[in-house]
Protein backbone atom coordinates (compact mmCIF):
# COMPACT_ATOMS: atom_id res chain seq x y z
CA UNK A 1 0.00 0.00 0.00
CA UNK A 2 1.34 3.42 -0.94
CA UNK A 3 1.39 5.85 2.10
CA UNK A 4 1.54 10.10 1.64
CA UNK A 5 5.40 11.14 1.67
CA UNK A 6 6.19 14.01 3.78
CA UNK A 7 6.80 17.64 1.86
CA UNK A 8 9.54 19.77 3.50
CA UNK A 9 9.11 21.59 6.07
CA UNK A 10 7.55 19.52 8.73
CA UNK A 11 8.78 19.00 11.86
CA UNK A 12 8.47 15.50 11.58
CA UNK A 13 11.24 15.58 9.12
CA UNK A 14 13.76 17.30 11.51
CA UNK A 15 13.46 14.57 14.30
CA UNK A 16 16.15 11.96 15.12
CA UNK A 17 14.25 8.47 14.78
CA UNK A 18 14.41 5.55 17.56
CA UNK A 19 15.91 2.49 16.56
CA UNK A 20 13.83 -0.46 16.18
CA UNK A 21 14.49 -2.54 18.85
CA UNK A 22 12.94 -5.53 17.32
CA UNK A 23 11.20 -6.54 13.89
CA UNK A 24 7.68 -7.30 13.35
CA UNK A 25 5.33 -8.03 10.72
CA UNK A 26 4.29 -4.46 10.94
CA UNK A 27 7.37 -3.05 10.86
CA UNK A 28 7.76 -5.65 7.87
CA UNK A 29 5.27 -4.28 5.63
CA UNK A 30 6.01 -0.69 6.59
CA UNK A 31 9.25 -1.64 4.59
CA UNK A 32 7.23 -2.72 2.01
CA UNK A 33 4.69 -0.32 1.78
CA UNK A 34 7.81 1.70 1.43
CA UNK A 35 9.53 0.19 -1.64
CA UNK A 36 6.33 0.51 -3.46
CA UNK A 37 5.88 4.26 -2.64
CA UNK A 38 9.48 4.46 -3.37
CA UNK A 39 9.04 2.46 -7.11
CA UNK A 40 5.81 4.79 -7.47
CA UNK A 41 7.05 8.32 -6.86
CA UNK A 42 9.80 7.26 -8.44
CA UNK A 43 12.84 7.67 -6.30
CA UNK A 44 15.55 5.55 -5.66
CA UNK A 45 15.61 6.08 -1.92
CA UNK A 46 13.30 6.89 1.27
CA UNK A 47 13.39 6.63 4.81
CA UNK A 48 10.69 5.91 6.93
CA UNK A 49 9.81 9.75 8.63
CA UNK A 50 9.36 11.00 5.08
CA UNK A 51 5.95 8.68 5.66
CA UNK A 52 5.43 9.87 8.92
CA UNK A 53 6.85 7.05 10.84
CA UNK A 54 10.16 8.08 13.77
CA UNK A 55 11.76 4.57 13.10
CA UNK A 56 15.41 3.86 11.72
CA UNK A 57 14.39 2.52 8.82
CA UNK A 58 14.93 3.45 4.75
CA UNK A 59 14.67 1.26 1.50
CA UNK A 60 16.26 1.84 -1.37
CA UNK A 61 17.33 0.98 -4.86
CA UNK A 62 19.83 2.33 -7.36
CA UNK A 63 19.97 -0.02 -9.56
CA UNK A 64 19.62 1.82 -13.44
CA UNK A 65 16.85 -0.29 -15.15
CA UNK A 66 17.24 2.27 -17.92
CA UNK A 67 20.58 0.09 -18.25
CA UNK A 68 19.57 -3.15 -18.01
CA UNK A 69 20.62 -3.41 -14.27
CA UNK A 70 17.98 -5.67 -12.48
CA UNK A 71 16.50 -4.06 -9.54
CA UNK A 72 17.68 -4.72 -6.18
CA UNK A 73 15.60 -2.95 -3.40
CA UNK A 74 17.35 -3.17 -0.09
CA UNK A 75 15.73 -2.56 3.51
CA UNK A 76 17.73 -1.53 5.94
CA UNK A 77 17.09 -1.27 9.90
CA UNK A 78 18.80 0.71 12.11
CA UNK A 79 21.67 1.28 9.54
CA UNK A 80 25.01 2.84 10.34
CA UNK A 81 27.81 4.08 8.60
CA UNK A 82 30.74 2.14 9.92
CA UNK A 83 33.63 3.98 7.82
CA UNK A 84 33.56 6.65 5.00
CA UNK A 85 36.54 7.42 2.19
CA UNK A 86 38.64 10.24 2.58
CA UNK A 87 37.84 10.66 -1.38
CA UNK A 88 34.86 12.78 -1.63
CA UNK A 89 32.27 12.62 -4.50
CA UNK A 90 29.62 15.38 -5.55
CA UNK A 91 26.20 14.52 -7.06
CA UNK A 92 23.25 16.36 -7.38
CA UNK A 93 20.88 15.27 -5.11
CA UNK A 94 17.11 15.40 -5.30
CA UNK A 95 14.65 14.06 -2.19
CA UNK A 96 10.92 12.93 -2.60
CA UNK A 97 9.99 15.58 0.58
CA UNK A 98 11.65 18.56 -1.44
CA UNK A 99 9.72 17.80 -5.19
CA UNK A 100 12.05 19.21 -8.28
CA UNK A 101 14.57 20.58 -6.42
CA UNK A 102 18.05 19.65 -6.79
CA UNK A 103 21.15 20.50 -5.87
CA UNK A 104 25.02 19.49 -5.73
CA UNK A 105 26.21 17.89 -2.60
CA UNK A 106 29.94 16.55 -1.52
CA UNK A 107 30.05 13.24 0.55
CA UNK A 108 32.24 10.54 0.87
CA UNK A 109 32.49 8.35 -2.19
CA UNK A 110 32.52 4.97 -0.59
CA UNK A 111 31.22 4.18 2.68
CA UNK A 112 30.76 0.46 4.47
CA UNK A 113 27.58 0.28 6.46
CA UNK A 114 25.72 -2.05 8.69
CA UNK A 115 22.30 -2.86 8.66
CA UNK A 116 19.71 -5.45 9.80
CA UNK A 117 17.73 -6.64 6.91
CA UNK A 118 14.29 -7.61 6.53
CA UNK A 119 14.79 -10.83 7.91
CA UNK A 120 16.55 -9.74 11.10
CA UNK A 121 20.15 -10.78 9.76
CA UNK A 122 23.08 -8.53 10.41
CA UNK A 123 24.35 -7.46 7.16
CA UNK A 124 27.52 -5.07 6.18
CA UNK A 125 28.35 -4.09 2.43
CA UNK A 126 30.30 -0.96 0.79
CA UNK A 127 28.87 1.00 -1.55
CA UNK A 128 30.23 3.08 -3.88
CA UNK A 129 28.91 6.28 -6.38
CA UNK A 130 25.18 6.93 -6.40
CA UNK A 131 24.67 4.04 -4.18
CA UNK A 132 26.78 5.64 -1.42
CA UNK A 133 25.45 9.09 -2.07
CA UNK A 134 22.02 7.71 -1.58
CA UNK A 135 22.93 5.20 1.57
CA UNK A 136 23.97 8.39 3.41
CA UNK A 137 21.19 10.40 2.33
CA UNK A 138 18.43 8.45 3.37
CA UNK A 139 20.55 7.40 6.86
CA UNK A 140 20.27 11.79 7.43
CA UNK A 141 17.05 11.88 7.30
CA UNK A 142 16.77 9.11 10.52
CA UNK A 143 19.07 12.24 12.41
CA UNK A 144 16.64 15.10 11.01
CA UNK A 145 18.85 16.27 8.36
CA UNK A 146 17.89 16.92 4.96
CA UNK A 147 20.23 17.28 1.37
CA UNK A 148 19.21 21.34 1.86
CA UNK A 149 20.88 21.36 4.89
CA UNK A 150 24.28 21.09 3.25
CA UNK A 151 23.71 24.22 1.36
CA UNK A 152 24.22 27.91 1.97
CA UNK A 153 21.41 29.46 4.14
CA UNK A 154 20.22 31.51 1.30
CA UNK A 155 19.67 28.90 -1.30
CA UNK A 156 18.38 27.04 1.73
CA UNK A 157 16.05 29.40 2.46
CA UNK A 158 14.92 29.97 -0.98
CA UNK A 159 13.80 26.47 -1.69
CA UNK A 160 12.02 25.99 1.90
CA UNK A 161 10.20 29.52 0.68
CA UNK A 162 9.28 27.07 -2.73
CA UNK A 163 8.22 24.40 -0.38
CA UNK A 164 5.73 26.63 1.05
CA UNK A 165 4.13 28.12 -1.55
CA UNK A 166 3.78 24.66 -2.70
CA UNK A 167 2.11 23.06 0.61
CA UNK A 168 0.31 26.11 -0.03
CA UNK A 169 -1.17 25.56 -3.72
CA UNK A 170 -1.53 21.60 -2.63
CA UNK A 171 -3.70 22.33 0.26
CA UNK A 172 -6.16 24.91 -1.41
CA UNK A 173 -6.43 22.68 -4.59
ZN1 LIG B 1 15.43 12.54 0.92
Amino acid sequence: MKRPILIHPDPRLKKACAPVPDLSDELRVLADDMLETMYDAPGIGLAAPQVGVLDRLIVLDCAKNDQGEEARPLVMFNPRVLAGSDERNVYEEGCLSIPDQYAEVERPKVVDVEWLDRDGKLRTETFDGLWATCVQHEIDHLDGKLFIDYLKPLKRQMITRKMQKLKRERARA
